[in-house]
């Protein structure tokens, strides 16, 4: 390790230990779904369902969002929540894919 690397290393360890709670909370932030991820993609997954693509998509209803889905397993009122098929991640409650499944009644 150079001199300079040492120093910066150094720095990053005093910067970690005087942020310790910042990391810890940003480490527990969910993460949401990028559009543009594969498996996004693979799903015509987005994040605003006013945005999908009718077209490409027939089975697909203005009124139908993650919110919405049987899937979903966010909390009402809350923008976003977590769905199986993309672990680890939140979907956006006003979201859609091509495997939304409506809520039974
Ligand atoms: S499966 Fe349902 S909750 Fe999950 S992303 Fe698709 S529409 Fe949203």
């Amino acid at each position: 390790m150079t001199t300079s690397n040492r120093r910066i290393f150094m720095q990053l360890v005093a910067i970690s230990a005087t942020t310790g709670a910042t990391a810890t909370a940003l480490a527990q932030t969910p993460v949401m779904v990028n559009e543009k991820d594969p498996a996004a993609v693979g799903l015509g997954y987005a994040a605003d369902t006013t945005k999908v693509d009718a077209k490409k998509y027939p089975k697909y209803a203005a009124a139908q969002m993650c919110s919405n889905c049987q899937l979903y397993a966010g909390k009402a009122k809350e923008a976003a929540g977590p769905c199986p098929l993309f672990a680890g991640k939140q979907v956006s409650a006003k979201g859609w894919c091509s495997a939304y499944v409506a809520k039974a009644a």
